[in-house]
């Protein structure tokens, strides 16, 4: 088995990379960034986030893992005090797969056309002037939105940017991605849902901006650098993020134990 590792820049993280490394050498795995099996994410969900970012090109052939040497999280499944039982699972080959629904993001503009990944959200924004943006659901015009921005997101992104926004949490096993207001202007000119929109996998949006200043559009922790964005075009993406699973973790568990208890 081949494998890489991403790390948040810490001591800590960096000393359980260095144990992860000897041990899974010793078992007979091969240390490769450019091609590996499994991506062992070491840090936080931001980490995770990089982890997805860099390897997300091989989402169908790539298995991603998450450690985490800081506080719980969504996507980092172990702590370091599990590390041993991780690595002897790793070694025996005893997990199952799972997959997270990732969104498609293809845009046009003054600088031409992109498409990116994410495994959180895409968010448009202006924080200085408000934004114009037409929106359309399957080709078909459905509001003209005034205000700060949108945030568009996955199942795993929900309880991200998402929450925070009001949506609502949703199961990664649900094959959906929903779309929040960020400060939406209602009065009696421009009039929007104002409530959060939940889209099956088969659907598209298309975001037309009409008028902004100098729109900022990022995707998980990552800002796209052009600010003459003209249409974005989200859909989910025909492969999901496959993570690893050794143990049961149930979503609603993580959601009670970082919400709740
Ligand atoms: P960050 O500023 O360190 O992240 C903000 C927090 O969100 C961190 O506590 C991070 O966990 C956590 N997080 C990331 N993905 C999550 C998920 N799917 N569910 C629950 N919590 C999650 O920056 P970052 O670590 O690079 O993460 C980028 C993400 O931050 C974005 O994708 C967005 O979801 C989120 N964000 C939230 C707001 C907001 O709520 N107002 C604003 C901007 C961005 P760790 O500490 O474990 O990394
Ligand atoms: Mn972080």
């Amino acid at each position: 088995m081949r494998f890489a590792t991403i790390i948040r820049a810490d001591d800590h993280s960096e000393a359980i990379k260095q144990k992860i490394m000897t041990t899974l050498v010793e078992g007979g795995w091969e240390y490769d960034e450019h091609r590996p099996d499994f991506v062992i994410s070491i840090g936080g969900d931001g980490t995770m986030l990089q982890a997805f970012q860099q390897y997300n090109y091989q989402l169908h052939h790539v298995k991603f893992i998450a450690v985490h040497t800081g506080s719980l999280g969504f996507y980092t499944d172990w702590t370091v005090e599990e590390l041993d039982d991780l690595l002897t699972a790793m070694l025996a080959k005893h997990y199952t797969t799972v997959g997270f629904p990732v969104l498609e993001i293809m845009m046009d503009g003054g600088c031409g056309a992109c498409s990116y990944l994410a495994l959180n959200e895409l968010t448009i924004s202006d924080p200085a002037k408000t934004l114009k943006i037409d929106v359309k659901i399957d080709g078909e015009h459905f509001e003209t939105f005034r205000g700060t921005g949108l945030c568009i997101s996955t199942p795993s992104g929900s309880t991200g940017y998402n929450k925070s926004l009001g949506g609502a949490v949703i199961h990664p096993r649900v094959e959906a991605f929903q779309m929040t207001e960020i400060a939406s202007i209602n009065n009696k000119v421009y009039r929007t849902i104002g409530s959060p929109l939940v889209f099956y996998k088969k659907q598209y949006i298309d975001l037309d901006i009409q008028y902004s200043n100098s729109v900022t559009v990022t995707y998980d922790h990552l800002v796209h650098d052009c600010l003459a964005v003209a249409t974005i075009r989200c859909r989910l993406h025909r492969h999901k993020a496959q993570f690893a699973r050794f143990k049961k973790r149930p979503f609603w568990e993580r959601v009670n134990n970082s919400f709740i208890e």
